[in-house]
């Protein structure tokens, strides 16, 4: 009976295979076609700066409206678009409208703000990424201050000295670059150094243990050091209660990005945002615990 089983298990764990490389290239045709279709729009999400109580900026997030599946997660497609080769040409559309936003918000009148886009390890191996974003931005006319980018430990494994390379000429251009999701990696420590890094992501996992474990500050606070003692910047992600971010103001975190201060929206509510920020925010940020 268990061998029966396992043979019944074995089927379904093909079938299950089958169905996902159908799903797999069905999201790769599609893919294709939804750029031309305008499918894709970037969300933008607000970086508050614990000190101040102010807009440090934002992270573009993409956001796929599927014809017929609806709202597709990047998580669903991003993968896919790797394993294909699409995702260069996606990480140039996302560049593109990241500055076309920072044009028309300028435009607009809104203070400049600082747009974060994330990129793939392909990007960073294929080289022209940094030939892009310096022909985009003058395109665009936006200045490489307001454009940040972000890439994950992960992105180390591939070909180091190649993303090494992109990295440096992105930098020397004055494009800052964050790590994402920091402590979730596997690189050792030592490449930090040879990174031209201007920032760490601590990554949300540990951001929400802040506030259900005992030892919960633990890693937070060791990325905060870090961070201080590399002299780069250290933003948290994924904050969703007041206590994280109390906590987070307290080891001297400099920003905080999540849903208690702001989910990933449209570029007009995010304008909207900026402009009630003053207001807003000040209701929305701890009292300082050292402030008595
Ligand atoms: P990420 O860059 O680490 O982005 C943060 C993710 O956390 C976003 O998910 C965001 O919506 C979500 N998030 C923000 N605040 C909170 C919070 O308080 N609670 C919770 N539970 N989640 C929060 P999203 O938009 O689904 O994106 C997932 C990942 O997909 C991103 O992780 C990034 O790795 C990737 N991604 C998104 N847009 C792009 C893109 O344009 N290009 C590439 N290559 N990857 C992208
Ligand atoms: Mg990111
Ligand atoms: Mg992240
Ligand atoms: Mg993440």
């Amino acid at each position: 009976m268990a061998k029966s089983e396992g043979h019944n298990s074995l089927q379904f764990f093909r079938h299950e295979l089958k169905l996902r490389a159908l799903e797999r290239s069905s999201i790769e045709r599609d893919l294709q076609r939804a750029i031309e279709q305008h499918e894709f729009e970037l969300h933008f999400q607000p970086k508050i700066d614990l000190a101040k109580g102010t807009v440090a900026g934002s992270e573009a997030l993409l956001r796929w409206r599927h014809p017929e599946r609806g709202f597709v997660p990047p998580w669903a497609f991003i993968p896919v678009a790797e394993h294909s080769g699409f995702v260069c040409e996606l990480t140039h559309w996302v560049i593109n409208e990241a500055c076309r936003q920072i044009k028309a918000w300028r435009e607009a009148g809104l203070p400049p703000i600082s747009v974060a886009v994330n990129v793939s390890a392909a990007d960073l191996v294929n080289g022209d990424l940094s030939d892009f974003v310096a022909n985009t931005l003058v395109t665009h006319g936006v200045s490489p201050r307001q454009l940040e980018i972000e890439v994950t430990e992960s992105m180390v494994m591939h070909d180091v000295e190649t993303v090494i390379a992109t990295l440096r000429r992105l930098r020397s251009m004055g494009i800052a670059i964050s790590i994402d999701d920091f402590g979730t990696g596997y690189s050792s420590l030592a490449y930090l150094k040879r990174f031209p890094v201007k920032c760490l992501k601590i990554d949300r996992s540990f951001v929400d243990d802040l506030d259900r474990t005992s030892d919960g500050q633990a890693i937070p606070k060791l990325i905060v050091d870090l961070a201080r003692s590399l002299g780069v910047k250290v933003v948290a992600e994924g904050v969703e209660t007041v206590r994280q971010a109390e906590r987070l103001i307290d080891m001297g975190c400099d920003e905080a990005q999540g849903y208690y201060f702001g989910r990933p929206m449209p570029a007009e509510d995010f304008s909207a945002y900026v402009m009630q920020a003053p207001e807003n925010l000040k209701k929305l940020m701890p009292a300082r615990s050292d402030a008595a």
